[in-house]
């Protein structure tokens, strides 16, 4: 696969009076193929051979139908080098492209904004169950030796994956046994899930377990705050500067206001008790886990994390997002074929080599969407956005209406 460096992107075209017609979509799929040096055919509409869905899904009846949208240029400083890039996104929620775009251009005006994998750790914790106290106790040392003779096992079953650590505990008569994995660049839950089953087997063997459970603590899919600590998946972290001068200009707000209406959401957020101490990272996710082909089921799990914003010694707004559990894949699952290949492929992140580089384009996107987002509130442009661009009023579709226009300010 060819590997390119974008050094300048143009702004995506666009045509304010029917941006959803033939030109300005043609225009747009044309600027793709110079990007990504291939055409979006499937993108485009050309459907992907039926015998493309197998292992994905079962009784096969076709493909849903997502628009799909640009979001970008977004500068990024990676662990691939600064590049340049379009976010490929599928949503149907009106103004949400427009919002990530708009985060992107206040990014850029701090120059690359920097994102970088932390940690990689997949875990499974199966569970033992044993006579008493005493008995989960001596298998708990047992199993707290093993590491070795486990690593060896699963290696017979990966050539990617890897057991990193394994970790029991006992728990009254019972012992969870956390075991955390590298997963090469898929998300691995198919490969750790198989080395678990082997790892947890073996030790039912040795210690006369009386019974065996897959999971002993299913953080699998579920918001939980264990993530938050320890991060699952891939932990990335994306943070940049923004010049005061380019808030008011682009986005008619200070860092002042950003600061203090972060600190107002942050008492909800301890209110509500959620994980999740972002603003929008459930629909940036969503989005892009939507075109890139990745298990959308995850977005619970992966959209926990902190946003932070501070006001720096020049008077400049720093702005970060951390994001300990994204769990992503650019090989395997549902990355490999039809419009996710073609998406994973315009970011450069399609294959071999290429999961962290993902998961620093998420981490980078989802900043920009809460920056975009906290300052559209602080302005109250939020409203009067979601009226121009995200209202679908049943009697106007298909017939070409465009909707009324409102003006932003008030
Ligand atoms: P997968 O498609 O099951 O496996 C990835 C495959 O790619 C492995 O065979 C691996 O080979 C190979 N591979 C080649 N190059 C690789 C590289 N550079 N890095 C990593 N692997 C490479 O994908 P998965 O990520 O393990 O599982 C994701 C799928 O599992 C998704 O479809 C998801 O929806 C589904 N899922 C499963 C469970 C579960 O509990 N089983 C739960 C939720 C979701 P080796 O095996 O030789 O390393």
């Amino acid at each position: 696969m060819s590997r390119r460096r974008v050094s300048s992107l143009p702004p995506i075209p666009r045509d304010p009076s029917d941006d959803y017609s033939i030109g300005p979509v043609a225009a747009r799929r044309a600027l793709w193929s110079k990007v990504a040096g291939t055409d979006p055919l499937h993108v485009a509409g050309v459907p992907v051979p039926l015998a493309s869905a197998r292992g994905k899904i079962e009784n096969l009846v076709g493909f849903a139908q997502v628009p799909l949208g640009l979001a970008g240029p977004l500068r990024i400083d990676s662990s691939l080098g600064t590049r340049e890039l379009y976010v490929p996104m599928a949503t149907t929620e009106g103004a949400l492209v427009a919002s990530y775009s708009r985060g992107m251009k206040l990014c850029a005006a701090g120059g690359a904004l920097r994102a970088r994998v932390l940690r990689h750790g997949l875990t499974q914790c199966p569970m033992l169950v044993y006579r008493d106290a005493a008995a989960a106790e001596r298998a708990c040392g047992i199993a707290n030796a093993s590491l070795e003779r486990w690593q060896k096992l699963v290696a017979t079953t990966t050539h990617h994956g890897a057991l990193r650590s394994a970790d029991a505990r006992v728990l009254g008569r019972r012992l969870v046994l956390e075991l955390v994995f590298t997963t090469g660049d898929a998300i691995g839950i198919n490969m750790a899930a198989r080395a678990s089953e082997l790892v947890s087997a073996d030790l039912e063997k040795r210690t006369k377990a009386l019974a065996r459970f897959v999971h002993g603590q299913d953080v699998e899919k579920r918001a939980n705050a264990k993530a938050q600590l320890w991060g699952r998946g891939r932990s990335a972290v994306a943070d940049v500067t923004i010049p005061r001068k380019a808030l008011a200009q682009l986005a008619r707000t200070t860092p002042e206001k950003l600061v203090a209406i972060l600190e107002s959401y942050r008492v909800g957020f301890a209110e509500l008790g959620t994980h999740n101490w972002l603003v929008q990272s459930a629909n940036g996710l969503a989005a892009v886990f939507l075109a890139c082909g990745q298990d959308l089921a995850y977005v619970g799990e992966c959209a926990t994390g902190q946003l932070d914003f501070a006001i720096d010694a020049r008077g400049d707004l720093y702005a970060s997002a951390h994001l300990p559990a994204l769990l992503v894949g650019t090989v395997g699952g549902g990355s490999g074929q039809g419009t996710a290949a073609e998406c994973l492929a315009l970011l450069d992140c399609l294959g071999e080599g290429r999961g962290d580089a993902f998961a620093e384009i998420l981490a980078a996107t989802l900043l920009a969407g809460d920056l975009s987002l906290m300052a559209a509130f602080t302005s109250h442009e939020f409203v009067a956005a979601h009226e121009r661009l995200g209202r679908n009023r049943p009697q106007a579709a298909g017939k070409g209406k465009k909707p009324p226009r409102r003006k932003l300010r008030p």
